[in-house]
């Protein structure tokens, strides 16, 4: 089995191979390609491009899942950077790269740990450990991870999205909620012809902020966050702008439904 310098190395290689969401392919071939060297039993690709590997025990049993994605938000300030986005490199004991935490660390660490449990104990378990590499996370969180949960079955999953090496239970589900206003074009020379559609929004963005979020013990805020704004026409070259939309990245708790998570967003802005 490979040492703790191979897992590190793996790594680096990992985090050398840029997988922006949608250009994920290079790092899924070194997964599966990782996987096979390592023993697991079966090894696909499935049809969004993500990968799953299982090893099976001796005796029949519950299905554990390892999941983790491999595609990464972009790099728009590389100068800043004091150390190479895409060069694994290592510094003062931590490897740096663009995913290295979120999340190909883990997604390496989750591979070789399952290997590593393959062999230490002969096999001799029950049920199947399952690794998954999920692809476009995050732009279309949950989407290729449901695909993985339908074909792979499991009884458990164990996420391994960085939560400061602590264990968590349980996560968030993820919302979105768009709000859009409506004003009358016009010439900007002019503006009182017309009615400026961000103007509106500023107004109903205030409100919003002002909903006091629900609160979990275990999972804590529902919160709504302003994720990104964008006028009609855009570019608006000497246009009052006739329609504003707003995004909100709604995080939901249990038993926040669609109803829930709308109701509270009219009531602050009725
Ligand atoms: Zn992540």
């Amino acid at each position: 089995m490979d040492t703790n310098e191979q897992l590190i190395a793996f790594c680096q290689e990992a985090l050398r191979i840029p997988s922006y969401s949608g250009q994920e392919q290079g790092v899924a071939e070194l997964m599966k390609r990782k996987m096979e060297e390592y023993g697991f039993d079966e090894v696909i690709i499935d049809r969004f491009g993500s990968v799953l590997g299982t090893i099976n025990g001796k005796r029949p049993g519950k299905t554990v899942l390892m999941d983790g994605h491999i595609d990464t938000v972009d790099v728009i300030d590389a100068p800043q950077w004091e150390h190479d986005p895409f060069g694994g490199e290592i510094a003062d004991g931590k490897i740096y790269g663009r995913g290295a935490s979120d999340m190909k660390g883990s997604d390496c660490a989750m591979i070789t740990a399952a290997a590593r449990f393959a062999e230490k104990t002969g096999r001799d378990f029950a049920g199947r450990v399952c690794v998954s590499c999920t692809v476009h996370e995050e732009r279309f969180e949950g989407v290729s991870s449901r695909e993985i949960t339908r074909l792979a079955k499991p009884d458990l999953v164990i996420i391994g999205e960085a939560t400061s090496t602590t264990v968590k239970r349980g996560q968030r589900g993820r919302a979105e909620v768009v709000v859009e206003t409506e004003g009358v074009s016009c010439h900007s020379s002019n503006p009182e012809k017309g009615v400026n559609a961000v103007y509106a929004m500023t107004a109903v963005i205030d409100e919003i902020r002002k909903i006091v979020p629900n609160e979990h013990p275990l999972l804590g805020k529902g919160i709504l966050e302003l994720t990104d704004i964008i006028s009609q026409p855009y570019p608006g070259a000497s246009v009052v702008p006739s329609l504003c939309r707003a995004t909100f990245d709604r995080r939901t708790l249990v038993g926040e439904d669609e109803a829930v998570i709308l109701g509270q967003v009219n009531e602050a802005i009725a």
